[in-house]
Formats: structure tokens, sequence, C-alpha cells
């Protein structure tokens, strides 16, 4: 299936002219032997030398492959031990390509760190790259930025999407598992992503896009349906998923931000990803991010009991907890930054009498995100990760993260407008 760029470009209802950076994209099985084809088309013709950037697995799954359709490419194999996108990883891509002359374009065949690796280099050599991802396990194969972890802090860095990408459904479906279960988890979270945005709009007018929420719940829909086609390693299930978390890229590309991807639920997974907290966890982003999504569902739909019944009194106004946040954050520089984002106090935007008026449309909002039961039900059909102690952290995890992770972005998300509500200490704990 070749995804009509059209179909997300051009003027829209929500009054934006959406832009994309990626040019091209095809899903399909054996999308890899297209791969000449579009290079002898417009505007791929003009790149003569490239280099692709792949791991030793990566490049039995698709690399191989690569390599025999496009004459003359250099390859840059990496050893997956150990391989992470930080400072180790970019100095050993960066050698590499100092080997090789006239590098005009880079292909990243891989999933997300190979891609972030790829995608730093690209921006830095003002060179575009091609994206040929072999897993399902994350929706920021188009993305702008490159989530490194630089000497032990998570940055994301700018950087370059990919002008075409090439997904071969056929090499996605032969995954490990554990990467298609963590793309499972990347897509679910955008439940609570939605939920946020849509909630925020409500309360202060934040421009939302209904078109790329309709066409984001589809894709959930549809990913619903294909849990079980994913453990039989169904080609149409990993298609399913796959279109969901490269639509979901696509959206970000669309509104210039991460706001239709990335909710309460990322904002738990960046907290956990961040190094003050005992040491660095070894989850993939997806894992973390289902686990984020159950605990933010699970405390919703809780506000939403309270909500419904209609017994609660509302904050006046809500401060930055910057106690809390010195409290967490015990590395100077990085807590200068948190209290940083959260200046000016993004709760300053809501007007409490708005919140109490909008009780009702809040109340539906949530009711359209899944329990946190059938969330977890649906992680673990694909045997992924759907609780706090599947990541190594105690219950007491809970409520500190609760209470810290809105303050990791500089974002309005429900988890943080709870702070307005006399029943917030109940649903977080
Ligand atoms: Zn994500
Ligand atoms: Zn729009």
């Amino acid at each position: 299936m070749r995804i009509d760029m059209k179909e997300f470009t051009g003027e829209c209802t929500c009054g934006k002219e959406h832009r994309l950076k990626v040019k091209d994209m095809i899903l399909e099985q054996g999308a890899l032997q297209r791969i000449p084809e579009f290079l002898q088309k417009d505007p791929y013709t003009q790149y003569r030398n490239f280099a692709m950037v792949c791991d030793d697995h990566t490049y039995e799954a698709a690399g191989k492959e690569v390599e025999r359709l496009i004459r003359g490419i250099k390859v840059i194999k990496l050893n997956p031990e150990n391989l992470h996108a930080n400072e180790i990883g970019v100095q050993k891509v960066r050698k590499a390509l100092e080997q090789m002359e006239g590098i005009d374009c880079l292909i990243a065949v891989g999933s997300g760190t190979i891609h972030d690796l790829t995608r730093y280099h690209a921006y830095e050599d003002q060179i575009p790259f091609i994206s040929v991802p072999t897993a399902a396990s994350v929706d920021g194969y188009v993305s702008t930025v490159a989530a490194m972890s630089w000497y032990g802090f998570k940055k994301s860095m700018i950087a370059v999407s990919p002008i075409l990408v090439v997904a071969d459904s056929r090499v996605i479906a032969h995954a490990p598992m554990r990467l298609t279960a963590s793309g499972v988890g990347d897509l679910l979270g955008k439940y609570t992503a939605l939920a946020d945005w849509k909630i925020t709009h409500l309360l202060n007018g934040e421009s939302i896009c209904s078109r790329i929420c309709s066409m984001e719940y589809e894709a959930l829909d549809n990913l619903k349906k294909s849990l079980e086609g994913l453990i039989r390693g169904e080609i149409a299930a990993y298609e399913k998923l796959m279109y969901g978390l490269l639509l979901s890229g696509l959206a970000m590309q669309m509104t210039g931000n991460s706001r239709p991807a990335s909710g309460s639920e990322h904002h738990m997974a960046h907290f956990w990803e961040m190094a003050v907290i005992n040491e660095e966890i070894s989850a993939y982003h997806g894992e973390k991010v289902g686990v984020g999504l159950v605990l933010a569902s699970d405390i919703y739909h809780k506000a939403a009991d309270y909500l419904r019944k209609g017994k609660f009194e509302i904050k006046e106004s809500v401060d930055v907890e910057t106690a809390l946040i010195e409290r967490i954050f015990t590395n100077k520089e990085l807590c200068e930054n948190i209290k940083k984002t959260n200046d000016p106090n993004l709760l300053d935007t809501i007007d409490p009498a708005v919140l109490k008026q909008k009780t009702k449309e809040i109340t539906a909002v949530i009711e359209e995100i899944p329990k946190p039961e059938e969330i977890e039900e649906m992680l673990r059909k694909v045997n992924g990760t759907a609780g706090l102690q599947d990541l190594g952290f105690d219950l007491s995890m809970r409520e500190k993260t609760a209470k810290i992770a809105p303050y990791i972005r500089d974002r309005i998300t429900f988890l943080r407008i709870l702070k307005f509500y006399d029943f917030y200490d109940k649903v977080i704990r």
C-alpha cells in the first residue's frame, strides 16, 4: 500500500494548512524490492552515494537485501550489544562515516535506535535519509527530533525526518515479539494523549485538529481488532499496527509538535527514562508508555467517578510545586531545566469556573478511554508489559509518578489539571 501523502496535507477544517517533511511512504509485502524504482524518480535521482546504517540483526533482516538492491552502497554495521542512541553510538557512526567520501544520502535499516542515530547524522551533515523500519516498535520513524540519551540524560535533539519510508511488512512481521508489543504500547498510548488534547482544548481553547483525532481513533480501532493476528504472525495485522504508528508520526508533522501522540502516559515514560530515579531502566520506550497508559487510565477513570457524583471542590489556583521538583530532581542542571519548563505556570491558563462548567464534557472524554483492565488485557495479549512491577518498580512509584510527571514537559494534560480538584490525592494513590 502506498500511503497517499495528499491525504494528510493542505488546508484543513482546523484552520491550519498541514505540511509534511516526508515525501513518500510505502507499506506492503516486498516493499524493499521497490527501492530501485523509487531511486529512479525525482527527487531521489539526485542521490548517488548511499550509506546504510544498521546492526548485525537488522542487516540480516533487511540490510542484506538493501545492499543487493542499491549498487555501491556503503554499509555501517553496528554491534547491537549495548547499542543506544547516545554519545557512544553517535561516535561509532561518525567514525565510520569519516572513512567514506561524498555520501549524499543515508539509509536507516532498523528500529528506533538506528533511526535516531541516522537522523542525528543526516541533520549534522545536512543530507537526507531514507527510512527502512524493521519492526513496528515505535511511532517515531518520521520524527524530526532524535530521542537521545546524552551523557546519561534524556534529550530531544533537533534532527530530520526521512524523505522516504519503505516499510516491508514481511520484514516487520518477523521482528521479535517484544518489539511489536512495544509498538502496541506506543500506539495504545494515543488514547490518553488524545483525551489530554481534547480536555485542554475544552478548557483553554488550545487548537485541535478533528481530522487528526478521527484518523488516530480509526487506527486504534484497527489495532484492537488486530491483536490476535499479531500473535499469529499475520501480515495484515502487522500492516494495521505499522500504519497506525506511521500515521501517528505524520500527525506530529502535521501539527508541528508531539501533541497528537504524547500525553500524560508519555510524560510518565519520560520520567522513568530519566536517570535520576534509581538506575536507568532497560525497558523499551513503548513498554514504558504501555505501563504509563494503564496507570493514567486508572487515575482518569477514578477521577471520572468523582466528577459524575458531582461532590467536589475546585481550587482557585494551583502553583507549580517547586519543593517537590527540587526533592525529586537532585541533579542541579536538570532541576533548573524542569523549573524553567514550568515557568510560566501552564495551569494559569485554566479558569476554575470553566473547569467546573465543563465537568460533563470532561467526563465524556474520559469515558472514551478504555478502562485500565481492558488496556492491560490488550497489552497482555501480545505479551506486553502493563504494570509498574513489569518495569521493576514497586507500587509506591504510582503516586510519585502521578505527581511529578506533568512537570516533565510544557504541556497541559488532565493529569496536571487534576491538581485543581480536592479529590486529587485519593485518585493518584
Ligand atoms: Zn512514543
Ligand atoms: Zn487539521
